[in-house]
């Protein structure tokens, strides 16, 4: 079974590769080509970039800064990557379009969903910029409705381990991963932070599948839309 339209969270901590903050050039190419091998094959890529690489709002705010102004911060860190993430995946020869939830329309069009749907049939890759267009939320949450608005048959959730654990791998060396996982306990495990709570709460309650996986593997994105067993499924 191959899937025919998937939606890929990208983390901004992803997109910083090697370094602590910005964005590692030399991972962002590396990815490009991967969604390339998929896109190429004829499965419909839909990213949701984040932007913790640059500000998280929850980080920001205090200071002066309103929690609100620090989510809005936060969400044109997120459009500076996926303006990156664009033109790095059409130097890699993959038709891409940058979509955005916030009002920029001198540097992306606008996230219209009908306009998403016709890039997507014509074989582009839509990065969405600007999360959801809403503060209090994070790019996880974002990523499942949006997955949910444009029919994605799963959220492929890029992490740096290879799936969920019982508990964190880097501190415990008896830590165990699921292969598959149930929502129930996604939510209410307090030891799985893999995603948001309230991302994978959305997920749970319109049954949208979540697959969480490291892509630094070669190949790791196609194994997954080919629905190899990799990473941990949760469902
Ligand atoms: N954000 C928001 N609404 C959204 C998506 C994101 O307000 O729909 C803001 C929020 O402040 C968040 C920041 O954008 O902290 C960056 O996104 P996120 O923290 O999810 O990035 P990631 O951790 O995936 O890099």
């Amino acid at each position: 079974m191959t899937y025919k339209r998937v939606l890929l969270k990208l983390s901004g901590e992803q997109l910083a590769g090697q370094f602590e903050t910005g964005i590692d050039p030399d991972f962002a190419h590396w990815i490009a080509k991967e969604i390339k091998q998929v896109a190429d094959t004829g499965t419909q890529v839909v990213i949701m970039v984040g932007g913790g690489n640059l500000v998280r709002g929850a980080n920001v705010a205090g200071n002066g800064i309103r929690r609100v102004t620090a989510d809005h911060m936060g969400m044109l860190a997120t459009m500076i990557n996926a303006l990156a993430l664009t033109d790095i995946m059409e130097s890699e020869g993959v038709k891409t379009r940058c979509l955005s939830n916030i009002f920029a329309e001198q540097v992306a069009e606008p996230f219209v969903h009908r306009l998403a749907n016709k890039h997507l049939e014509k074989g582009r890759v839509v990065v969405a910029a600007g999360g959801i267009g809403r503060p209090y939320m994070t790019t996880d949450t974002a990523a499942v409705a949006l997955a949910l608005e444009l029919d994605c048959e799963a959220v492929l959730k890029a992490t740096k381990v290879d799936g969920v654990y019982d508990k964190d791998p880097n501190k415990h060396d008896d830590a165990v991963k699921f292969d598959n996982l149930g929502f129930e306990q996604a939510v209410a495990d307090a030891d799985i932070k893999i995603m948001d709570k309230a991302a994978i709460g959305l997920a749970m309650e319109q049954g949208m599948k979540v697959v969480v996986f490291n892509p630094m593997e070669d190949g790791a994105i196609a194994k997954v839309v080919n629905g190899n067993d990799i990473g941990t499924t949760i469902s």
